[in-house]
């Protein structure tokens, strides 16, 4: 294994680990899950790895009108914490469909975003929630909402130096009488072990009538970052997911997505998966 890899560090404030992420050559390191295979690969390179496992970044807790999730909490705890299954249920299944169980145990939350992948699973749960990612450096610390974090594969808008501290995510009260349907369902090559071919995370907000009063949807492996499909969501504003809605969505979010052939699927394979997630979760919504 061609792992140029000097020292690794376990700082035990992120005050200290901060101090240590300023060398131009120190990366910070949680799960290990993406970073030791990238180093392995030579995809990235770092002297010395800065290991979070010490800063208290791990837990969920309610905090006011929103949850805080630590970059450090893996998505097995995630998919097993009653207020991330009760408040965010698209995120829980997503974090229960990471790779498979033994991945789920080391992969954290703040690693799968940091990684900057298109296919990063919790990504999309996380824009239909209008997450903020708390990110600390030695200057202070910032909140960036999701929507605006992801630059392109492989990038994002962390600076050198920089660290997820938490992940927050508001709670949204639903006025009496209305139903709300949140999933998130992805497609692989096989059931475990994958990353996906496409991913979709969905809630909507039914009204009495079976109108939608709200409906967010996000896409995942589609597009050079994860993405809010606005242009699907907004054919089917106001209206009941039926027959007539479910073909113009459909319609409408190929202007959503822009897919590439790749090793895993080609984008004419993916433009069609698309359209059958989105399909499958407006049926959901439809049947109550
Ligand atoms: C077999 C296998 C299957 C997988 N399946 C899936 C899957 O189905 N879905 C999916 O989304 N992913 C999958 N992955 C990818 C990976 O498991 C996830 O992206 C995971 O969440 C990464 O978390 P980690 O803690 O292991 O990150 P690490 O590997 O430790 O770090 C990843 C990157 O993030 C940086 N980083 C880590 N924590 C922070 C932080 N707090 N602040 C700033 N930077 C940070 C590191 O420097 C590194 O660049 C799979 C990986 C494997 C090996």
């Amino acid at each position: 294994m061609d792992v140029a890899i000097q020292e690794v560090v376990r700082p035990a404030s992120i005050a200290e680990a901060l101090a240590t992420l300023a060398r131009a050559d120190a990366r910070p390191i949680a799960g290990g899950t993406d970073l030791m295979v990238q180093l392995r690969d030579g995809r990235r390179h770092a002297a010395c790895l800065v290991d979070l496992g010490r800063l208290g970044l791990d837990g969920v807790r309610r905090d006011g009108d929103a949850v805080e999730i630590g970059a450090a909490t893996t998505m097995d705890a995630i998919a097993g914490d009653a207020a991330v299954r009760d408040w965010f249920p698209a995120l829980a299944s997503a974090a229960g469909q990471v790779g498979g169980w033994p991945i789920q145990c080391r992969a954290t939350l703040g690693g799968n975003l940091a990684n900057g992948s298109p296919a990063a699973d919790t990504a999309g749960p996380l824009l239909i929630a209008g997450a903020g990612v708390i990110v600390v450096a030695a200057g202070g610390r910032r909140r960036v909402p999701i929507a605006e974090f992801f630059l392109g594969p492989g990038r994002t808008a962390l600076r050198q130096g920089e660290l997820i501290a938490a992940v927050r995510l508001p709670l949204a009260e639903t006025a009496a009488g209305r139903r709300v349907v949140e999933r998130f369902v992805k497609v692989g090559p096989r059931r475990e072990q994958v990353i996906s071919v496409a991913s979709l995370a969905g809630r909507a907000v039914v009204g009495r009538d079976g109108a939608l009063e709200q409906v967010r949807i996000a896409l995942g492996s589609v597009a050079p970052t994860p993405v809010r499909a606005t242009a699907a969501e907004r054919a089917l504003s106001g209206r009941r997911p039926d027959a007539v809605a479910r073909r113009d969505a459909a319609r409408a979010v190929q202007g959503d997505i822009a897919p590439i052939d790749d090793v895993r699927a080609p984008a004419r394979y993916r433009r069609i998966v698309v359209a059958v997630l989105l399909d499958r979760f407006l049926r959901e919504v439809e049947r109550g």
